[in-house]
């Protein structure tokens, strides 16, 4: 029937309007900003960068690739790479960025960004209460604002998290595994090298051997 739609949507807002005065389930609105609904864990609004430990600056992940600045559609990462390696939060020696900014007035919200980032270094965040009165800057957020800590994205997305901690566990226990053995490996060249050092071989008597033999000749 035509209108069915129409008379099936009026009915629904009936019951919520009337039933919100019985029922608290049928209160589909909520006074905001006093009262707020809970965030769904997929929730996403504009990225951030994650790091590791107590200090921000030492514990960033992002070892400044360029990727997620690559592949930004509408271009409103800005990062610029360090000259200078400096170990990361597990002691390891990176390039780390120098300045690292993202022009929130521009992101679409569309998680290309993190979707490329090899090293799970930039994330979404669920802050959406942005606005500002300096209409020129105010919307570029720095790296000193975009960095927040591991446990913040635990509280944000516990699921998301947890797993990116196990693959970047197995991945340090590897590179860990790697360096073990190629310290192994280095440490065996090195006392093969002094052995050979320590007993040269008879290069003397084959000398003497080869001067008799032409002496017989
Ligand atoms: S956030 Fe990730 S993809 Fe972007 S520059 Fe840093 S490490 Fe590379
Ligand atoms: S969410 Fe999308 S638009 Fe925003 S910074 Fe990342 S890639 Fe760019």
């Amino acid at each position: 029937m035509l209108g069915n739609g129409i008379i099936k949507g009026l009915a629904e807002t009936a019951r919520n309007f009337f039933g919100s005065y019985v029922d608290k389930e049928r209160l589909t609105t909520v006074q905001f900003p006093e009262e707020r609904l809970p965030q769904i864990e997929g929730t996403r609004d504009f990225p951030f960068l994650v790091y590791d430990g107590d200090d921000w600056e030492k514990g960033l992940r992002c070892v400044s690739c360029h990727i997620c600045e690559k592949e930004c559609p509408p271009k409103c990462i800005f990062i610029e790479k360090s000259k200078d390696k400096k170990p990361d939060a597990v002691g390891k020696l990176q390039f780390y960025p120098v300045r690292f900014d993202i022009d929130v007035s521009v992101c679409m919200s569309c998680q290309i960004c993190v979707e490329v980032c090899p090293f799970d270094a930039i994330k979404m965040d669920v802050e959406f209460e942005l606005s500002s009165d300096d209409r020129f800057g105010g919307l570029l957020h720095h790296k000193d604002k975009l960095a927040k800590s591991n446990e913040y994205y635990h509280k944000i997305h516990p699921t998301e998290a947890a797993a990116v901690d196990a693959a970047l566990a197995e991945d340090r226990e590897k590179e860990k595994e790697k360096q073990k053995q190629a310290a192994a490996a280095a440490a065996a060249a090195a006392a093969a090298k002094a052995a050979a050092a320590a007993n040269p071989p008879p290069a003397a008597e084959t000398n003497t051997d080869a001067s008799s033999k032409e002496e017989t000749k």
